[in-house]
């Protein structure tokens, strides 16, 4: 448990990975460029540098001893798994690093379980320029015998590696934090907007929460207004960065996670409706924090109360 720092490996591994999109394609180069040899599958019909793209999914699992999934949702993830695990070789380990429901994940460690197989959960944080630059952080549900296994992969890809517990914990780590960026967004563009209303400039308004007991990631990293603070998506007409839908994905999966265990999160639901109405609205495509010109624009008593 707590913040692993493990040495790199430079021994060459057999990987399968499935699922090359935004993420996948670059963390998947990132391991060619490693040494490591990759067999891709998608879907879709994308290419990646390095990388013997193959046919089927089968292909992709054959003979490799280490398979990555890099996939949109759970109901995916459980329907590739539910097709690699009786394909996969003796001894092989499954990496899952996309962002799902706890309960596929557990689903998913189940099926690798009854096969006799050793399994990881390890969604990421860092979006895709952190998939680029092999800077993400990953949190791990596994066994300490699974993570050993995976580390040198994990190093490669990422720069932090945290063990959140056993199967699962890693997506119900990267909930909790999804949840809290998302409330954390919403209430930097409130403070933002109303203190453009009050006659605030924007940049003395920045000094001011970055230093005080405001700042927060959507502040001092990633401020939501154009030209204040360092280089973030709102200086690039909001392209995303990370997109509002991903936003709204990753808080309808905190909801879905509250209500099973019954926890209470009224700020994470508030801000799951709100993302759904801006994303509805025309967010869609946009970064997370386009949600500050949107909220300038609206008046009080709109909506949102
Ligand atoms: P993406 O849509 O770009 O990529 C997903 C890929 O999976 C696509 O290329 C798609 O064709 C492929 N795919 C779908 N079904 C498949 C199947 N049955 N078999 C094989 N391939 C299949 O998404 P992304 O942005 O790369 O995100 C992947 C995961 O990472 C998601 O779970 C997302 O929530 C998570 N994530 C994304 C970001 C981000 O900034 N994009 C950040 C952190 C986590």
């Amino acid at each position: 448990m707590g913040i692993c720092f493990y040495h790199k490996s430079i021994s060459r591994m057999r990987i399968g990975f499935i699922g090359l999109g935004n993420m996948g394609a670059p963390m998947a180069a990132n391991l060619v460029a490693a040494g490591h040899q990759v067999v891709g599958f998608d879907t879709a019909d994308v290419t990646v540098e390095g990388i013997s793209k193959v046919a089927t999914v089968t292909e992709a699992v054959k003979g490799m001893e280490v398979v990555i999934t890099m996939l949109p949702d759970g109901a995916i993830l459980k329907a590739v798994y539910t097709d690699i695990v009786p394909q996969c070789e003796t001894g092989a380990l499954l990496l899952d690093c996309s962002t799902v429901d706890t309960g596929s994940a557990t689903e998913a460690h189940k099926l690798a379980q009854l096969a006799g197989l050793l399994s990881v959960d390890a969604p990421v944080s860092g979006g895709i320029g952190g998939a680029t630059a092999g800077t993400l952080t990953f949190m791990v549900g596994a066994t300490d015998d699974a993570l050993e296994r995976v580390t040198p992969l994990l190093e490669v890809m990422g720069q932090r590696i945290v063990h959140c517990g056993a199967g699962g914990a890693g997506q119900a780590a990267k909930i909790c934090n999804n949840m809290l960026l998302g409330v954390s967004m919403l209430a930097t563009c409130e403070a933002f907007s109303l203190g453009e209303k009050l006659g605030l400039d924007a940049q003395r308004l920045f000094e001011v929460l970055s230093t005080s007991s405001g700042s927060c990631w959507p502040v001092n990293t990633y401020c939501p207004v154009p030209g204040v603070g360092p280089h973030s998506p709102a200086d690039n007409d909001y392209m995303p960065g990370f997109a509002a839908e991903l936003m709204l994905k990753d808080l309808r999966l905190s909801q879905n996670a509250a209500e099973q265990v019954d926890a209470h999160t009224p700020m994470g639901s508030h801000a799951s409706a709100l993302y759904e109405r801006f994303v509805e609205g025309g967010g869609h495509g946009k970064d997370f924090s386009a949600v500050l010109p949107a909220l300038t624009a609206s008046r009080r008593g709109q909506s949102d109360e």
